[in-house]
């Protein structure tokens, strides 16, 4: 099926069942297969981008994620809904690199984008492709920081919000969908949970799901990560990239970046080896991993402060798993306490307050080293996925306060 010319001269051809191939319209709203219920991919008609375009047009683009509108699913440019998210910067992280025994060690830090997360790439795409189809009303399931984003985004596009999330997720997402003015509603359980009331509310709502990977162009906006990052890296890639994985959109999007550049011919090295970062508080892929497991079991009890991290079983499971394996990847989960201390070492040693996920990634990164899964000279990139600054009410502190007549010399 080709789409011929089109204002935003976007490439989208189709979308395509990540579980059994089939088939569907990319102009008609879509979920999940109809068929086998897997994760539907968009495809792009890559040899009409190939003659069209070479990977040197970007230079003179604007720096935000649609620069790559041939490779981004919305066909007008009026329906695209943007804050000029993307094109953040990729750090080197001297001093820590060092004290962990190596020369060259980067972090893209998403930590500074449009509300705080990289969520906000995957909903500026979502909520854009959701206006371009007609949809008028949205609904999430959060683990928190979704719903800030989806919330912003479809403020933008004028549309009605509804938000789920669990009734302890971070305070600061909770303040930013109802500044945003959606309609919030916390609730007792697991993102799993709100999961089901977006699902069952579908109907009598008649609200468009956009849960991850159940709502197909979410990805597409996490793939413009591996696009920055080879753009970024002079079209060249990291050796191994470390990722805190929840609902694994960042990793499908980064590797399906990696593949379409592979088939563009712009990037001719071998994709990264990809791992996933968990805490032991939820660990279901790592589980799976280690046990060779095709899917993840259901993680009872799903604990950790790293709210993004907290999702017992992705649905996309089977997807994320392939692709830790076809990497030649792996998966590491770190304790809680671990994370925090990662944290502050990353933001004491580098000046960057990133998200516990973010920081996770740091102390994975320390784990592999010790394992040998990852080398001091492998050219290792760590993806910082959101800004501390919306988890502040986790920073534990005792602070003392002085009386305005002090004497300075006297404080340590
Ligand atoms: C959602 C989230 C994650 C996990 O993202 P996935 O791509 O769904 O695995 C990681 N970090 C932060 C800050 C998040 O909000
Ligand atoms: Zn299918």
């Amino acid at each position: 099926m080709t789409t011929g010319k089109n204002e935003s001269h976007s490439h989208l051809a189709d979308l395509k069942c990540s579980k059994c191939g089939a088939r569907f319209n990319a102009d008609e709203l879509q979920t999940v297969c109809t068929k086998c219920q897997g994760v539907l991919l968009a495809q792009y008609s890559l040899e009409e981008v190939r003659t069209e375009i070479g990977r040197e047009v970007f230079r003179d683009r604007p720096r935000n994620m649609w620069r790559y509108r041939e490779l981004m699913p919305v066909r007008k440019t009026e329906n695209i809904v943007t804050l000029g998210e993307g094109c953040t910067p990729i750090l080197k992280l001297s001093r820590l690199g060092s004290e962990l025994g190596m020369k060259r060690l980067l972090l893209k830090d998403d930590g500074m984008i449009p509300t705080g997360t990289f969520k906000a790439r995957g909903l500026s795409a979502a909520v854009s492709k959701a206006k371009e189809l007609g949809v008028q009303r949205i609904a999430i399931p959060t683990a928190g920081n979704a719903g800030g984003a989806v919330s912003a985004y479809g403020a933008r596009a004028g549309m009605e919000t509804f938000v789920f999330m669990p009734k302890d997720a971070p305070h600061a997402n909770k303040a930013e969908c109802l500044v945003h003015g959606a309609k919030l509603y916390l609730v007792d359980g697991l993102i799993n949970d709100a999961g089901r009331i977006v699902a069952e509310g579908k109907k009598s709502m008649s609200w468009f799901d956009v849960s991850t990977t159940k709502e197909p162009y979410r990805v597409e906006g996490k793939k413009t990560m591996g696009l920055e990052i080879a753009e970024e890296m002079n079209w060249t890639l990291p050796d191994v990239i470390l990722y805190p994985t929840g609902g694994g959109t960042g990793i499908i999007g980064m590797w399906k970046a990696f593949d379409e550049l592979e088939q563009l011919g712009w990037v001719n090295e071998p994709k990264p080896r990809m791992f996933s970062v968990q805490s032991e508080g939820c660990a279901p892929l790592v589980k799976a991993y280690r046990e060779e497991r095709e899917v993840c079991d259901f993680w009872a009890n799903a604990r950790t402060e790293a709210a993004g991290l907290r999702v017992p079983k992705p649905y996309a499971d089977y997807l994320i798993l392939r692709i830790l394996r076809e990497s030649q990847g792996g998966a590491v989960s770190v304790s809680e306490k671990s994370i925090f201390e990662a944290q502050r070492r990353l933001a004491s040693t580098e000046g960057i307050f990133a998200a516990p996920e973010g920081a996770a990634t740091i102390q994975g990164l320390s784990e592999l080293l010790d394992s040998g899964e990852i080398d001091k000279s492998d050219n290792v990139l760590l993806y910082n996925t959101g800004s501390g600054i919306l988890y502040t009410d986790l920073i534990k502190a005792d602070l003392r306060v002085l009386k305005p007549d002090v004497d300075p010399s006297t404080l340590v």
